[in-house]
């Protein structure tokens, strides 16, 4: 027999960092202007381009969310969005615990460097 036990997050201690920002899944690029679009995000100031452990591509943009408190706690948990209930998803690590991406672009030096290393 097992027991299900409920997961802790160490949420007091992290200062809410996945309410931080938001991000917008995109396709993964494959062409030379998919390459570029890439560059075109990452000279925005304030924008990052992230792989999760899918492979999935995605823009994040810093800005916390509005119900985000100076406590660092949701001023409207009971009606936060689906996103914020689901998270993280199953036992993935969230922001804190070590994060759910494998690669974190924030300026285009560091993505032609990952291109270069990865043959791109
Ligand atoms: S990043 Fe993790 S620990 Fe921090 S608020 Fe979000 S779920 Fe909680
Ligand atoms: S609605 Fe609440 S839980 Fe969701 S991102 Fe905003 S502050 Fe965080």
């Amino acid at each position: 027999m097992s027991r299900k036990t409920k997961r802790t997050l160490p949420c007091a201690q992290c200062g809410a960092l996945c309410c931080r920002y938001m991000a917008i899944e995109v396709d993964p690029p494959e062409t030379e202007e998919d390459y570029d679009d890439v560059r075109w995000y990452l000279l925005h100031r304030n924008v990052r381009v992230l792989i999760d452990r899918e492979g999935d591509w995605l823009v994040a943009f810093e800005t916390p969310c509005a119900k985000l408190g100076p406590d660092g706690r949701c001023q409207d948990y009971e009606n936060r969005p689906l996103l914020c209930r689901s998270y993280p998803h199953g036992n993935e690590p969230c922001e804190f615990e070590g994060g759910m991406f494998v690669e974190e672009f924030t300026t285009v030096e560091e993505f032609a460097a990952w291109r270069q290393r990865n043959g791109g």
